[in-house]
């Protein structure tokens, strides 16, 4: 017999169908009546699927008496309570490893277009600006010094990609690490420091505005500010104003607090580089993404180990 998965975020089709395939999917993100699909569907639910953007109240997962595993399509799990899963003894799986690269790739990307100023060089051109005249100097990366804040898979792998454009590199987290880069214990100590601070950590309540105004001042007019972690990570409000004052000279970003809505004001910062949350988004990447939470749950639902188990 087919197990029952709840799917609770919009999925590509080449995850959904294999889902299709193996389980009986219900479509719980496109319900027009939620309510009445838990009441129809809740006691049978043995699994979930969600994205790493999706948040799960507790509420819901009450409602699912027999559910067993929850399944992140993504590595960042912010959005499960997993405390609450641990103590019920439900099983958490996320997609670690397979995205680094192309994450790593946005980060440096980000931090090529803020020091080059290439989209606006781009907006110049194609209105005929170079007709006019040249477009203004930007700055160099090499000798520059960037902090990593957050150095995970993802942190190092963008670390690695700023050396080899000729940064130096230190970073801050919980723990120093078994590296050669330089930890700084403190923060605002980093972001005094540093020409480009790098956020890749998780989010969630524990991270939520790290980066707030104080750390933005520290960062101060010669810095630039790269967040590819989550939007809740930063206090967009204080960001904003630190574009708009120049406080920092610029900011590259690929995530936001309340995705897909970006803050007017923070469109309109001409410092600014803004990305609809592109990190992981390749085909190549996607697809080993949607081979994890099928082996995932393949493996839970025959008795075997997880391949990426959370909890
Ligand atoms: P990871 O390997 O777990 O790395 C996270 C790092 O953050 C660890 O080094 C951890 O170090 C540090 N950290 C955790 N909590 C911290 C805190 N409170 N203060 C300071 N540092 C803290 O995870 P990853 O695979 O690199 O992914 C990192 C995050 O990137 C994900 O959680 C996700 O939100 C985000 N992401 C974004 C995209 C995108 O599309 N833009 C794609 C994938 C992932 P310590 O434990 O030593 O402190």
């Amino acid at each position: 017999m087919k197990n029952e998965l709840l799917i609770l975020a919009p999925l590509p089709d080449f995850l959904l169908q294999p889902l299709l395939a193996a389980h009986v999917c219900h479509d719980y993100f496109h319900a027009a009546d939620k309510a009445a699909l838990l009441a129809q569907v809740g006691a049978e639910i043995r699994g979930i699927v969600m994205s790493g953007g999706t948040v799960v109240p507790v509420g819901l997962l009450e409602q699912l008496p027999k559910l067993e595993i929850l399944s992140v399509f993504g590595v960042g799990y912010d959005g499960v309570p997993v405390d609450w899963c641990k103590a019920h003894g439900l099983r958490v799986t996320n997609t670690p490893d397979v995205l680094t690269e192309d994450v790593a790739d946005m980060a440096s990307a980000l931090v090529l277009m803020t020091s080059r100023r290439l989209i606006a060089a781009n907006r110049f051109l194609q209105a005929g600006g170079w007709t006019q005249g040249a477009f203004p100097l930007a700055h160099a990366l090499r000798g520059k010094l960037a902090g990593i804040v957050g150095l995970g898979r993802i942190g190092k792998a963008i670390a690695q990609r700023l050396e080899a454009h000729g940064l130096r590199i230190a970073y801050h987290g919980r723990a120093k690490q078994d590296v050669a880069w330089e930890y700084v214990e403190s923060l605002v100590a980093l972001a005094e420091e540093v020409d480009f601070l790098v956020v890749a950590i998780p989010g969630g309540a524990a991270t939520r505005h790290l980066i707030d105004e104080e750390v933005l001042a520290a960062l101060g007019a010669k810095g630039t500010l790269i967040n590819i972690a989550r939007g809740s990570v930063v206090d967009e409000a204080a960001l904003i104003a630190a574009l708009q004052n120049g406080t920092i000279r610029g900011a590259g970003l690929d995530v936001f607090e309340n995705e897909p809505q970006v803050p007017e004001a923070l469109m309109q910062c001409e410092n600014a580089v803004l990305l609809p949350h592109l990190g992981s988004a390749t085909h190549e990447t996607r697809a080993e993404m949607a081979r994890l939470v099928v082996e995932n749950l393949a493996a839970h639902f025959s008795g075997a180990a997880l391949l990426t188990p959370v909890c």
